[in-house]
C-alpha cells in the first residue's frame, strides 16, 4: 500500500535526514586507506546512540537475507555493491566503498547511501560513481506531481545506458515512512509515462546502483552483501526525497 504524508509529517521527517546525512559525512571522512570496516560501522553505531536514534539495520532480517543483520552500516567493497556486511577488513589503497545508512529518528526513518574511493582512484572507478550520482539527480529531478513512477525509473536508466551500463532490476528504491521499506518499488529502469502517479507527500529513497561489466549479482557466502558475478566493482547512491507540491525535497541531503 502506498502511502502520502501531510506537509507537516514531511517536516517531521527531517530531523531523520539530517542526522542520516551527517553520519555520512562523517563516515566519509573517516573512511581511509588502513581503517578497518568494522570501525566505521562501530562510529556509526557511536553516533546512533549519542543521538538517540534507531538503526533500521541492526535487527533487520527479509527473506534474502541468512540471519538478521547484526550491523547498523553497509560496507560494501570493490565488487560488493549493495548489503555488504561489515566484517574484519582494512581498507586498502583504491578500494571502492559505498557505504548505506538508515536510521529511525522520533519515529521517522530516513536512508541514504554513498560511493567513495580510498587512497589513490582509478578513473574508472570515479567514473562509476559519477554516474550514479547523475543516475539520482536525473531520477530525483524526475520525482514531481504530474509525472508517473515510471518516468523516475526510465531517468535512471537513461543515465546508465547513456554511460554504455547494464541495470539490473533485483533490487532498487522504495517507500520510507515509519519503517524502511515500504511500497512502492522503484525500479533503476523502466518506461517513462508509465506506472502509479507521482503525488504530494509521497516519500520514497531512490537509489541507482550500478556494476562496471554487468548487471548480474550473487549473495555471498556471509548471507548478505551483494556481489558482482564477474568481480567488476560496483557503486550506489541513495536519497530520501519527499515529494510536494513544489517539488522534490532531498531529505538526505549533505551540506
Ligand atoms: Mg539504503
Amino acid at each position: 500500500m502506498i502511502e502520502l504524508r501531510t506537509p507537516t509529517q514531511i517536516e517531521q521527517m527531517r530531523p531523520a535526514g539530517r542526522f542520516v546525512a551527517e553520519v555520512l559525512t562523517h563516515l566519509k571522512d573517516v573512511a581511509d586507506v588502513g581503517v578497518n570496516l568494522l570501525d566505521l560501522d562501530a562510529e556509526a553505531h557511536r553516533m546512533i546512540k549519542e543521538r538517540g536514534a534507531e538503526s533500521c539495520y541492526i535487527d533487520y532480517h527479509p527473506s534474502f537475507g541468512a540471519m538478521p543483520f547484526g550491523h547498523v552500516l553497509c560496507t560494501s567493497v570493490n565488487d560488493a555493491v549493495l548489503h555488504g556486511l561489515p566484517h574484519d577488513y582494512t581498507l586498502r589503497d583504491g578500494d571502492l566503498l559505498s557505504l548505506d545508512f538508515a536510521v529511525s529518528v522520533d519515529g521517522w526513518v530516513s536512508d541514504s547511501a554513498i560511493s567513495l574511493v580510498v587512497g589513490t582512484p582509478r578513473d574508472e572507478d570515479l567514473a562509476l560513481i559519477a554516474t550514479t550520482e547523475q543516475a539520482l539527480e536525473a531520477g530525483i529531478a524526475a520525482a514531481r506531481v504530474g509525472n508517473r513512477l515510471g518516468d523516475i525509473s526510465a531517468a535512471i536508466g537513461a543515465v546508465a545506458h547513456a554511460a554504455g551500463l547494464g541495470v539490473n532490476l533485483q533490487f532498487g528504491g522504495h517507500g520510507v515512512g515509519r519503517t524502511m521499506h515500504g511500497d512502492p518499488h522503484v525500479a533503476n529502469d523502466g518506461q517513462a509515462g508509465r506506472g502509479f502517479p507521482l503525488k504530494a507527500g509521497l516519500v520514497i529513497a531512490i537509489e541507482p546502483w550500478f556494476l562496471h561489466t554487468t548487471d548480474e549479482i550473487y549473495i555471498d557466502q556471509d548471507g548478505w552483501t551483494i556481489k558482482s558475478v564477474d568481480g567488476s566493482r560496483g557503486a550506489h547512491s541513495e536519497h530520501t526525497v519527499a515529494i510536494t507540491a513544489d517539488g522534490p525535497l532531498i531529505l538526505t541531503a549533505r551540506a
